[in-house]
């Protein structure tokens, strides 16, 4: 089996338009290319989350596709505000962005009941504008593995393996450690993030390596794992060239 030893996009960082992240898109793509990255989404707090920017931040047209000699895709993480998996950016501005990971945010929606967390990754999951379901690993938030996971096979859904869930989230690594077991299990792609809120951080998912490598996770499943793998499922996914 080959090891999984790094990433070649890191599909989940943060920049200043996200008042609690600390770095400009230019810096983002700098520490994208420094850390030997071909690509970088950047991937800001849709509306409903307090630190976010507004809609028009997700609109615009004026970024360019490759910064600092990385592909700079523009994304979002937009919020899940309902048990039935409503996001908080129209389907219209949803189709135009290059990736979209949909996450859980206790202020947007605080935590509800085992089944309730389950029906809405259910429901995020059936959602083709959706790519990847954000740090499922979160603690407050526990929900029924086995059957988003299978939902997400049938999808073509991404689960994110999340490197900032261990720090930001805490009680998250038995769960990361639970989903990515799951995912194995039933031959489920996943994606490797670092969630950075500050541009030193991006590129490096090397407590997700630890996780993943401790588990003896396959290497074919990590979507973001080769150039390749990511353009061609960008391609199928989104129509998006990388
Ligand atoms: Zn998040
Ligand atoms: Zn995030």
């Amino acid at each position: 089996m080959t090891a999984l030893t790094g990433i070649a996009a890191d599909l989940h960082t943060h920049t200043l338009a996200s008042t609690h992240a600390f770095s400009t898109v230019a810096e983002v793509c700098a520490a994208a290319a420094a850390a030997g990255l071909a690509a970088v989404a950047i991937t800001d707090h849709a509306p409903a989350l307090p630190d976010a920017p507004h809609a028009w931040h997700f609109e615009g047209d004026d970024l360019p596709d490759r910064c600092a000699g990385v592909r700079l895709l523009m994304g979002a993480e937009v919020n899940v505000l309902d048990w039935d998996g409503t996001v908080d950016l129209p389907a219209r501005t949803l189709a135009k962005l290059d990736f979209v990971i949909a996450s859980l945010h206790r202020p947007c929606r605080p935590p509800g009941t085992r089944d309730q967390h389950t029906a809405a990754w259910l429901a995020v999951a059936g959602n083709p504008l959706i790519d990847c379901l954000g740090h499922p690993g979160q603690p407050d938030f526990s929900f029924d593995h086995e059957a988003v996971v299978l939902r997400c096979r049938e999808t073509g859904t991404l689960i994110e393996i999340n490197n900032h869930s261990p720090v930001a989230r805490p009680g998250s690594d038995e769960n990361c450690r639970a989903v990515a077991r799951c995912c194995a299990r039933h031959g489920v792609p996943v994606v490797v993030n670092t969630d950075a809120h500050w541009a030193g951080q991006v590129g490096d998912v090397s407590l997700a390596l630890a996780m993943l490598a401790e588990i003896d996770f396959p290497e074919a499943l990590v979507v973001n794992a080769t150039h390749a793998r990511l353009a061609d499922w960008l391609r199928r996914r989104r129509g998006v060239a990388l």
